[in-house]
């Protein structure tokens, strides 16, 4: 049986975990079982829009499917609910922004996407209107990971300890780790692999990000708003606002400032009172051109990374384990477009 050890419990860590267990992998996962991550903050959004240029996600058509598939596949074997398919409410924000629909708006790419309800809630300040999509919703991350970490899988042991990169043992057939012999060994790490002494030329951009758990009565909106951040509703009145960006300040601290700017969006919004009930912050392992970051590495090709997933984890983790594990069977060959190694100097 192939084997695999998988470096960090996150989004990434996970999706590519539950993916090679479906390959028929032995899957040790190593994670220190922090109190937060970027993982544990993401409010889960997929979205095939990116809204403010109005404009399809790179690569919506294929990574939408997967990622539904996936979660969907994933939620049947948990037994939980996990996936939550929620149609989403873009507010223009200008003349400029309503125009700037009004051109693309007959282009056959969005088509998947334009979705006909009825107008939405009247406590929704919308003086240019807005548009429906369909195609988007949430996963439950917190969810996805617990489950993923208790889960009982004859195939998948759980460490609960720091990965210690002094450990590893190079062999002919893979790596050794303390007394694990796997094929494999894939780092997942969010922004702690600019630690990494195998990957230390990734360049990393990770971005801050905040957001706040909201309460607010009476407003009862069953779909998402994007208006330059998105209201998630969560039940029981309470919606999800996300999320700031800071490329300075690249902490797991909640700050005053950043749920201040939130606040202020929600109002721009919304003509409700409402009560901020949590507020957490993360930060997003995103790379310097945008893409994720797969491959092995150059010299020692049994360690790979699986990384990069900047502020689309949910979207693009599903599509891209199941290109890895279709490279490990040698039935393709690695993209280039997300090859770790296009950032090695030639
Ligand atoms: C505020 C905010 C909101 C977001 N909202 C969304 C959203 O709505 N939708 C979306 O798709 N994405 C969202 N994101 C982005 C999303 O969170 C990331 O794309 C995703 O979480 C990255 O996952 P990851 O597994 O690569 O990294 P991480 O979540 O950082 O996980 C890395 C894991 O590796 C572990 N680890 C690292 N080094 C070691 C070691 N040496 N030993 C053991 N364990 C180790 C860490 O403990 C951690 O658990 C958001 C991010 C933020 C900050």
């Amino acid at each position: 049986m192939k084997s695999v050890i998988i470096v960090g419990q996150g989004i990434a860590g996970t999706v590519l975990a539950e993916t090679l267990l479906l390959q028929g992998y032995k899957v040790y996962i190593y994670d220190q079982a922090p109190t937060t991550s970027s993982s544990l903050v993401a409010a889960g959004v997929y979205n095939p829009i990116i809204a403010k240029r109005i404009t399809t996600s790179w690569m919506a058509a294929q990574l939408l499917p997967a990622c539904q598939q996936f979660y969907t596949q994933l939620q049947a074997k948990y037994r939980t609910p996990l996936i939550h398919p929620l149609d989403l409410y873009m507010l223009f924000d200008s003349i400029e922004h309503q125009n700037n629909w009004a051109t693309k708006a007959t282009d056959a790419k969005y088509m998947p996407w334009i979705q006909q309800r009825p107008p939405a809630s009247p406590h929704i300040i919308q003086p240019y209107g807005g548009q429906w999509f369909t195609g988007s919703g949430y996963v439950r991350t917190h969810t996805l990971l617990h489950q993923c970490r208790t889960q009982q899988h004859p195939q998948l042991v759980y460490i609960p300890e720091l990965f210690n990169y002094a450990h590893v043992e190079h062999t002919p057939q893979g790596v050794t780790y303390q007394n694990i012999t796997a094929d494999y060994l894939f780092f997942c790490e969010g922004v702690q692999a600019q630690n990494n002494p195998w990957f230390d030329y990734i360049p990393f951009k990770p971005a801050k990000g905040e957001v706040l758990t909201i309460k607010v009565e009476n407003f009862k909106a069953d779909y998402i708003i994007q208006s330059g951040v998105y209201i998630l509703p969560q039940g029981n009145d309470t919606y999800i606002v996300g999320a700031t960006y800071n490329w300075d300040q690249i902490d797991n601290q909640p700050t005053a400032e950043g749920k201040e700017e939130l606040m202020l969006k929600v109002q721009k919004v919304i003509n409700l009172p409402f009560e901020v009930v949590a507020h957490k912050a993360g930060i997003r392992p995103a790379i310097t051109d945008r893409r994720p970051v797969i491959g092995f590495h150059p010299q020692h090709p049994k360690l790979g990374v699986f990384n990069g997933l900047g502020a689309k984890g949910i979207l693009l983790a599903p599509y891209f384990a199941q290109h890895l594990a279709q490279v490990l069977a040698g039935h393709m060959p690695l993209s280039k477009e997300i090859d770790v190694n296009r950032f090695l100097r030639k």
